[in-house]
């Protein structure tokens, strides 16, 4: 591909590895001419279903919205950008494999909170609140309880070394 920096017409790939757990190829590039390198991130691109809006719109699905969706709710929390498009992955391939032409915003947003619900349980409940905007303040409550006594049976996932931390890097 060509050159970002002087567009020069030929690329050469230095490095190259699976990243999003294997949902994406990461590449390393340097440019032939100007030695400038940068990264190319490569995935799959395959038919989604439209989006079936509440108000009956259908609209093409939006990568770019349920990724900022999903950052909203993982905003300040100890969550690696690896794990995050891990999960954008997960959904995406959730949402191919329905097998549906088109599916209602809803129904996307419920696929959203279950993959939330095992990543970060904050997030989880940030997506929901927006999301399912809880009948009352009593079933949020209810949720949230439920969600603190899970989360004591489990080890909190911030705690674990970053194994996949590139390059030997621990900031
Ligand atoms: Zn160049």
């Amino acid at each position: 591909m060509r050159c970002p920096f002087c567009n020069f017409e030929d690329t050469k790939v230095i490095d190259s590895r699976l990243a999003a757990e294997g949902g994406q190829v990461r590449r390393r590039r340097e440019c032939l001419a100007c030695a400038e390198r940068f990264t190319t991130f490569e995935t799959a691109e395959l038919v989604m279903p439209r989006v079936i809006k509440n108000n009956g719109i259908r609209e093409p699905f939006d990568e770019n919205k349920l990724r900022a969706g999903v950052m909203r709710a993982l905003e300040k929390r100890p969550v690696s950008i690896e794990k995050v498009e891990g999960v954008i992955n997960q959904i995406k391939r959730g949402l191919q494999a329905s097998g549906e032409r088109e599916l209602a915003s809803r129904a996307i947003g419920e696929r959203v909170m279950e993959a939330l619900k095992s990543l970060d349980h904050v997030a989880y409940v940030r997506f929901a609140s927006v999301y399912r905007s809880f009948q009352d303040l009593n079933e949020f409550r209810a949720e949230i309880d439920r969600l603190s006594r899970e989360s004591d049976d489990v080890a909190p996932d911030a705690t674990a070394p970053d194994a996949t931390a590139p390059d030997g890097a621990r900031t």
